[in-house]
């Protein structure tokens, strides 16, 4: 219970600290909402009175102009309120949208690449989406507690004058009366807060357990569906697939949506019955109060009014803690995915200041195995990046070169032994400053659906001359002359945008690794899905491109690397041998030479 009102007040002060105005104007908007019945009960009971009194036309004129006035003033700030509510609410959604693309990319990559967190993320979005649990109605739901609670107290106040008027029905005081009266009145209240609140934990528990698994399983055959990159393949192994998409589309959300309805619809409509059974016997007992002439014909209608009132704004309250208390739910998971670890912040040594000319990397005695598992990836690596050397890292897939990598990068902490940068381990390097002396072409890179010029810069603002230089050094001159830098590539977001190649995708991606000028630059296989001599022929290209800075290749194909001044060869996560290409095939029963004789007659072949 503690935990959950402290979730509550934490997001409303997320809220306002994502929205400072969005509060007050939903909550000013309900309350003016609740106020406007009341002025208009009061003044057309003053009105009746007066007419019943026979009072001038100008004295009853007076009431119905500052009724019309009154109306009008409300009428307009209610407007005002509610547009701005509305605006607000836009940019709470944004912002939060916002913080938590924020939060991703500040978190432990170990948690990034974890399965669980993607879960979470799915879920979160999807409680976003759907039902009673989002963001909006959350807000509106704190704005309508406080609307009610107006409406509520208000009407308390002009009903007091009601119960006090003193009658006697069959031999029962008014007491009595008042009493049997307020007893259906509560127990009609509590039997709709009961229905609502059942219904609502019904939604919210099919929300949670059924819809939640629906909703995934439509997501991820939409992503294929519609994305057009997947369309050849559908379309040469399945077509099926695509006809069904719109049939498992309405399928299923149509069963989420209306069985998610049907339960709270449920609550909704007794709810509505119970309130209508309240207003006859409302009627009932202010008719016979004003049958035995103890209140006046103009309070007939302030005191229905009123008394409705209390249960309306009541079940207002109810409906409003009904959506607030099981949407902790949601409470939970945002806050718990908020509080997953960010990476921490590493040392305070500024890279600038500590490297000086020279950029020495060594990996001491170091072994790894990803968080969760048992096996060692790598085992007692030690080894040298000196400052302009070319380094090869070969061995066949699976034997820890991308692992290796990631800890050179800092992405992964070693289980044992250290990484130091010019002797001081690297995470006392300020990580920002770390990471921008590497530029790194993965075998998985990714090229956005932006602009040719924003992919190769990453960034919106670039130096153009800069960014034509790194295509043509990558052999894109031609590419140049049919696009310009504000080309998009794909088509996503320009219908006239460029489907590129494989090849041309590799080559941008490296000339965004050039744009970076890191001085450590790492190919971690781009090219894998190349024919060996084409690898061997793009990786020797680009390394007369990259001057005195140091480079890491990265191949399971050996003869792609023979070039390299020094090879290292991996083989399950252990560094089994080191050396230049002739030093390497000198020994005829090293792992290397093995590799190169198995391979070598595929290239052959070629
Ligand atoms: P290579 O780059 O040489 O093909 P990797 O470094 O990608 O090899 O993988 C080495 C081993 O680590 C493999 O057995 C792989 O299954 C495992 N591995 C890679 N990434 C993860 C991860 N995120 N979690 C757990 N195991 C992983």
């Amino acid at each position: 219970m503690r935990d959950k009102i402290i979730r509550f007040f934490r997001l409303c002060s997320y809220f306002s600290s994502l929205e400072p105005r969005y509060f007050p104007c939903v909550i000013l908007f309900n309350m003016m909402k609740s106020v406007r019945p009341f002025v208009n009960l009061y003044l057309s009971k003053c009105i009746i009175d007066l007419i019943f009194m026979n009072m001038s036309l100008t004295e009853i004129m007076k009431y119905v102009w500052s009724m019309i006035l009154i109306n009008l003033l409300m009428m307009v700030a209610e407007g005002y309120f509610q547009s701005r509510s509305q605006y607000h609410d836009f940019n709470l959604i944004r912002n939060h949208d916002m913080m938590k693309a924020k939060k991703l990319m500040n978190l432990n990559y170990e948690l990034v690449e974890d399965d669980s967190l993607q879960d979470s993320i799915v879920e979160l979005q999807y409680l976003e989406m759907t039902g009673i649990y989002n963001f909006p109605s959350f807000g509106k739901s704190i704005g309508n507690f406080f609307g009610g609670l107006v409406g509520v107290l208000i009407s308390l106040f002009f009903s007091i004058e009601f119960f006090k008027a003193d009658f006697t029905f069959r031999g029962l005081n008014n007491g009595v009366m008042n009493f049997i009266f307020l007893v259906i009145f509560i127990l009609l209240n509590t039997l709709s807060f009961k229905v609502i609140s059942k219904s609502n934990k019904e939604a919210g528990n099919f929300t949670r357990n059924t819809g939640n698994g629906i909703f995934r399983y439509i997501r991820s055959y939409m992503n294929i569906i519609y994305n057009y990159r997947t369309g050849k393949d559908i379309r040469l192994y399945d077509m099926n697939l695509a006809e069904n998409a719109g049939e498992v589309y309405t399928e299923n959300m149509c069963h989420i949506y209306s069985t998610f309805w049907r339960k709270l619809g449920k609550g909704t409509t007794i709810s509505e019955i119970l309130s209508s059974i309240l207003s006859v016997i409302i009627f009932m007992f202010v008719g016979m109060k004003a049958l035995y002439g103890v209140i006046s014909v103009g309070q007939i209608m302030l005191y229905i009014g009123a008394i409705n009132n209390i249960f309306k704004n009541a079940s207002e309250i109810v409906k409003s803690l009904s959506i607030i208390i099981p949407s902790d739910l949601y409470r939970e998971k945002l806050f718990r995915f908020m509080d997953l670890n960010e990476s921490e912040g590493r040392g305070e040594i500024s890279v600038e200041k500590g490297l000086g000319s020279k950029c020495e990397i060594e990996f001491k005695s170091v072994s790894f195995k990803y968080p969760g598992t048992d096996k060692y990836v790598l085992k007692n690596i030690n080894l040298k990046f000196k400052p302009g050397q070319r380094l090869a890292i070969v061995g066949m897939n699976g034997s820890g070169k991308t692992t290796l990598i990631k800890l050179l990068l800092g992405l992964y902490d070693p289980t044992e032994g250290e990484i130091t940068l010019n002797g001081k381990n690297i995470r006392n390097y300020k990580q920002d400053e770390y990471l921008d002396i590497f530029s790194v072409v993965f075998q998985d890179f990714k090229l956005l659906s932006l602009a040719l010029g924003e992919n190769v810069a990453a960034s919106r603002e670039y130096d153009h001359d800069e960014v034509r230089c790194s295509l043509q050094k990558v052999g894109l001159s031609k590419f140049l002359e049919r696009n310009d830098l504000n080309t998009y590539l794909y088509r996503e977001f320009d219908e006239n945008g460029v489907e590129i190649s494989g090849g041309e995708a590799q080559k941008i991606a490296m000339a965004r690794a050039i744009y970076k000028k890191g001085r450590f630059i790492v190919l971690d296989e781009p090219t894998a899905a190349l024919d060996p001599i084409s690898e061997f022929e793009i990786y020797s290209k680009f390394n007369n491109i990259i001057g005195d800075n140091t480079a890491v290749y990265i191949s399971h194909r050996l003869s792609s690397c023979r070039f390299c001044d020094n090879i290292c060869v991996l083989n399950e996560g252990v560094l089994v041998q080191y050396g230049s290409h002739g030093e390497l095939m000198a020994d005829s029963d090293g792992k290397y030479y093995e590799l190169w004789s198995s391979q070598a007659k595929h290239y052959k072949e070629k």
